[in-house]
This record gives structure tokens, C-alpha cells and sequence, in this order.
């Protein structure tokens, strides 16, 4: 028996394919309250807000993505967002089966439904919910079909981002669901039982309920569990899937375990984003097949070394940052554009910033490069470490604005609300391309293959797909730095003391001094005391080695010719991270389709 009823309503985003007859339709859903929601009788007697609140709570429901999952109310409504947008598509997915089909026979045939992270992980019970309760078929049947219908996309490697539910909270919400989830768990169990006889401690750490302090629902193990197929988004993810967080599923089922890296759409993230420098790539390879086979870039290499080429890709480049107005459009502009998080290491960043504050003012006369740093990118609406990081930032930016001797060689700037409309705007003025998460953390990564389309040169660490970019565009075109994914576990393992970096460096420390004692602003306590008690990201371990490709930065920025090299070459050798190519591997891989020709009825 339902507890509330909450009505779907949908609407229809047209994407149309680029230079084909073929429209495709995301279908969105907007939560209304029903008709019974509406309490005329209170309304009647004049109660206005009371008449509507049942409808204002459905309609709640939708109004916001990801709503704020800090608070107990929070969770509550991220669940239920959750369960309404995942029950109104499967209801949608089979009324439509159904109008041309018979039976189930042929459900996991026809249908996949891709789990873009654990967000929709509740899907699998309600499915199953609707086969076995409202179509009435047995449990081995709808499992079946369930399981062959599903597949999960993996995005992230840090443990604390897998989501898990609190028992409690599905007893409340969606008691039926967690009956449907218990059922499967033992079933499941059953099967880890007979091919690991005895072995209580990895049904412990397999098990879709978790069994700590307090009792939770584990979404990514239920992902696995109910799916016929599992992929990271690149190679070094999915590796890592494998052996840390999935192993034991990895061990149970290995061909399960696939690997599709992220792309980005050429269309959107280059001609769209980058009208210049796609006029200028049409001309250089004599027509746009480009934009609908993207390894075709790869002709731009003949041009890499040709001096009138050069002159004009560095023109558009120009312009583009002209356009943009971050700063003066002849310094080297820096970009670092993502969310903010810990993991991604905004805080390294500063750290190089007030470096170079630091040694500007002990040398006013230095041959300094001029650079523009462009800063963008949201924090989580709770995630206090990460808006101190932002404030720092800002700190950073106005101290160095109103220092004469700083400010003619280095800008700070931080641009609000970071969305993909930002984005668009500037990735084709960016010179040098950010990418220095801790190797490890970073699952792939899409901003740094943009970036990389539009000729920005990275700077990076060996994580997620900038592995893949360096590999394709050639070590002698990439600036690495930094521990890898092995070291750094090594560093962890080995009892990693922050402060030994700090007290062996005098520049890191000096840097580090200035953000605690007040310098910007008096907002660096946090950020310092976080980097110097636990630096829980390796930030201090892989300083000094990112200040040394720092340096490599500004030695190929002093030779023009050198640097364009780099970049044509950069865009010439990214074609592998379309997003078609992406697409093409989930439809050949994992989902067993191939394209078909689709013409427009006469
Ligand atoms: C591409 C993009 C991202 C992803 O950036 P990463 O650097 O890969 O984390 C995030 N937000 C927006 C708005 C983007 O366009």
C-alpha cells in the first residue's frame, strides 16, 4: 500500500544527431502532487498554504538535483528523488515494451538501461518490484530479466563516495524495496557461499548490507549484484575497480569487468565552443569530416612544424583569450576548472601561487612570465574543507591585485558559477590545461580532454585518462610531475608525515607560513592547519616536483615556435576522446547493438 502518491510528469529534450536525420529524446520528469493532494475543504475555509502542502511536498521532489544530503530531512528527499525519477522511466520503458511486444520474453533483449552511477541503483529492486508484485512473475524469471537488463558505469574510486543508505530510512520509505534487496542479498550470499566455502570474512565485506554501528544499504555492491555488466571510464580506473574497491566482486566475477575511457562531443567542446580554431582545423585538413570522425585530427600533424600554420593558431588562441578578458590575453593563462574537492588538489595549486608570489617579491626585476590563473568550479553545498580552499583563493587573488610589484606578472582570478556554458567560454583560451589530482583519486577526468582538443598543454599527474592523453600525444608534449597511483599508496602505507616535507623545503614552508599567519586576508588558517596535520591528498609529497614542471612550463612557454608545436600537436593526437568513439565502445561492448541507418519517412 502506498504511503504517498506523487504523479510523473514528463517533458521531452530533442538532441538531435549532428548532420543526420535522427532526433533523439531525453525524457525528464517533474514531480506533481495528485489530485487528491489538493484539499479543497481547506481551502474553502480559507486555509490557502495548508490546502497546497501535500503538492508542495511533491512537487519538492524535483525542484532541486542532488539536493543536500547533509541533514536527516535531506537524505530523506535525495532517496525519494531517487526512487520517483528511476520509477517513472521503468514505468515508461515498459508501457512502450509493451505496445509492441508480447510476454517478457524478449524485455532484456530489447531494452538496456544504463546505470550512470549508483544515483539510479534503486532501479533494480523496482524493477523487480514490478515484475514479481504488479506483473506477477516468478522471482527466477524477473531476476533474470532484470539482471541481463541492467549495466553499471563505476565513476569514482574513493570509497567514502559509494553510496550507501541507511537501513532505517528504507524501512521507513520503502520498506518493500528493501524486502525485494534483503531477498536478493541472500541469494546472492548463497552464491559467494559455494564458491568461497568458509570464508565468513568475505561475506562480510561482500554482503549489500553493510553491518557497522548502524545498519546500511550498500548501492554500488547492489549495482553489481543486478547487473550483466560493470565499466570504470578509463583504463587506469578500471584497473584499479578491479583490484581495491570491486576486488572481491572482480574475484567472483572477472568478465563481468570492463573498461569504456570518457570522451567529450567535438561538436559541443570544439566547434560549438571553438568556432576560430575549428575554421582553422577545416582548413588545415580541407574538409569538416572532423567533427564526425574526430581521429581525423590527426592529419593537423603535418602542420605542427609549419610557420604560417603556427602564426594563426597561435592568432586564434589570441583572440579567444581576448574574448574571454581573464587577463591580458599575451600571459600564459593557467587553467584549473573542475569541482572543488580535496582530491583534486585546488590547494597544490595555491600553493605554487603563493610560491611564485613569494619569489617575485625577493626578485621584483626577475625575468618573470606573466600568467593569467583562471579558477572554476563549485564545492558540495556541505563540504566545509573545500569552500575554505575557495575563500583562500579569492584571499590570494585580491593580495596579489593590490601588490605593485606582484600584480604585473601575476593574476589571480576566480570565476563564479562554473557550469558547462563557462566552460565553453574558457576552454579555447587556455594555455596550459591543470590536471594534478592525486594519482589514484581521479576516476578519468573530461575536463582535461577538452582542454587538450583546444590545444591547452596539461600539466599532470599520471591519473585517470591523462594517462591515456599523455600515452597518445607523446611525453615530450605532456608536463608530468608526481607520485603515480602506486607510489602514493606506498607513501600512505609507509606512515605519511606531512610536516617532514614542510620542515625540509624552505619555499613550501614559507608558502605554508604565509597562508596560516594572515597574509591573504587571514582566511588560510583552515586550508594550512588541514595541509600541515594530515594532508590527507599528498599535496606537500608532490610539491616540489610540481614546482619543477613548473619550471619545464615556463621554459617551452619562452619559445614560441616550441609551445604551438606542442599544441597543434596536443589537438592532433586527442581524436580517441570523442565522445562517439566512447559511445561506439558502450554500444559494441556492453550493450550489443550495432547502428543501423535511420531515414526520414517520405
Ligand atoms: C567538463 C566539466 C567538468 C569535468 O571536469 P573535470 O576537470 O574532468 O573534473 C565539470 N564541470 C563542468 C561544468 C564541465 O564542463
Amino acid at each position: 500500500m502506498p504511503g504517498e502518491i506523487v504523479l510523473g510528469e514528463p517533458s521531452h529534450m530533442l538532441v538531435p544527431g549532428y548532420g543526420t536525420e535522427t532526433v533523439n529524446i531525453v525524457r525528464l520528469w517533474r514531480a506533481r502532487g495528485s489530485e487528491a493532494s489538493f484539499d479543497l475543504s481547506r481551502f474553502s475555509a480559507g486555509q490557502y498554504a495548508e490546502a497546497v502542502q501535500e503538492a508542495v511536498r511533491a512537487e519538492n521532489i524535483s525542484k532541486v538535483l542532488y539536493p543536500d544530503d547533509s541533514t536527516e530531512l535531506g537524505r530523506e528527499l535525495r532517496l525519494k528523488q531517487q526512487y520517483f525519477l528511476c520509477s517513472c522511466s521503468l514505468r515508461d520503458i515498459i508501457r512502450r515494451f509493451r505496445l509492441r511486444n508480447e510476454g517478457w520474453d524478449d524485455f532484456a533483449e530489447k531494452t538496456v538501461i544504463q546505470l550512470n552511477d549508483t544515483h539510479p541503483t534503486i532501479a533494480i529492486p523496482e524493477l523487480m518490484r514490478l515484475l514479481v508484485d504488479e506483473y506477477e512473475l516468478d522471482w527466477d524469471r524477473a531476476w533474470a530479466i532484470t539482471r541481463k537488463t541492467f549495466a553499471y558505469t563505476c565513476h569514482t574510486l574513493l570509497p567514502e563516495a559509494l553510496e550507501t543508505w541507511p537501513v532505517h530510512l528504507f524501512e521507513r520509505l520503502l520498506p518493500r524495496h528493501l524486502e525485494i534487496i534483503y531477498l536478493i542479498n541472500m541469494l546472492f550470499l548463497r552464491e559467494v557461499e559455494e564458491r568461497f566455502p568458509g570464508d565468513v570474512d568475505r561475506l562480510r565485506r561482500m554482503s549489500i548490507i553493510g553491518e557497522g554501528n548502524e545498519r546500511r544499504v550498500r548501492m554500488a555492491h547492489l549495482a553489481v549484484v543486478g547487473t550483466e555488466a560493470v565499466n570504470g571510464v578509463a583504463e587506469l580506473h578500471s584497473k584499479l575497480l578491479r583490484e581495491t574497491v570491486l576486488q572481491d566482486f572482480a574475484d567472483l566475477w572477472p568478465a563481468k569487468f570492463q573498461n569504456v575511457t570518457n570522451g567529450v562531443s567535438p561538436r559541443r567542446f570544439v566547434k560549438l565552443a571553438n568556432p576560430r580554431l575549428s575554421d582553422l582545423i577545416t582548413e588545415g585538413l580541407g574538409d569538416d569530416g572532423w567533427l564526425r570522425d574526430l581521429e581525423r585530427l590527426a592529419g593537423l600533424e603535418r602542420l605542427a612544424d609549419d610557420a604560417a600554420f603556427g602564426e594563426r593558431w597561435r592568432a586564434v588562441k589570441r583572440a579567444n583569450k581576448v574574448d574571454l578578458a581573464a587577463g591580458d590575453p599575451d600571459s600564459l593563462t593557467d587553467v584549473m576548472i573542475k569541482r572543488f574537492h580535496e582530491y583534486k588538489r585546488q590547494q597544490l595549486k595555491v600553493l605554487h601561487m603563493v610560491t611564485m608570489y613569494h619569489r617575485i617579491r625577493a626578485n621584483p626585476t626577475g625575468d618573470w612570465i606573466p600568467r593569467t590563473v583562471l579558477f572554476a568550479g563549485k564545492a558540495a553545498p556541505a563540504y566545509h574543507a573545500a569552500k575554505s580552499i575557495i575563500r583562500l583563493i579569492n584571499a590570494v587573488g585580491a593580495t596579489i591585485a593590490a601588490d605593485p610589484v606582484v600584480a604585473p606578472y601575476l593574476k589571480v582570478v576566480f570565476a563564479e558559477n562554473y557550469n558547462v556554458t563557462l566552460a565553453e567560454q574558457i576552454v579555447p583560451a587556455a594555455d596550459l590545461s591543470e590536471q594534478i589530482s592525486l594519482a589514484g583519486k581521479e576516476a578519468s577526468g573530461t575536463g582535461n580532454m577538452k582542454l587538450a582538443l583546444n590545444g591547452a598543454i596539461t600539466v599532470g599527474t599520471l591519473d585517470g585518462a591523462n594517462i591515456e592523453i599523455r600515452a597518445r600525444v607523446g611525453e615530450e608534449n605532456f608536463f608530468l610531475f608526481g607520485l603515480d597511483a602506486f607510489q602514493a599508496a606506498e607513501v600512505r602505507i609507509a606512515g605519511y608525515r606531512p610536516r617532514e616535507h614542510y620542515d625540509r623545503d624552505a619555499e613550501l614552508k614559507t608558502a605554508i607560513d604565509s597562508i596560516a599567519d594572515g597574509t591573504f586576508g587571514g582566511v588560510g588558517q583552515e586550508v594550512a592547519e588541514s595541509l600541515l596535520g594530515w594532508d590527507e591528498y599528498l599535496s606537500l609529497a608532490d610539491y616540489r616536483s610540481y614546482l619543477d614542471a613548473q619550471e619545464e612550463v615556463e621554459l617551452a612557454w619562452r619559445d614560441p615556435a616550441r609551445w604551438t608545436r606542442m599544441s597543434i600537436l596536443n589537438t592532433a593526437r586527442s581524436g580517441f576522446f570523442s565522445s562517439d568513439r566512447t559511445v561506439a565502445d558502450y554500444a559494441a561492448r556492453i550493450w550489443r547493438v550495432s547502428p543501423i541507418t535511420v531515414r526520414r519517412e517520405p
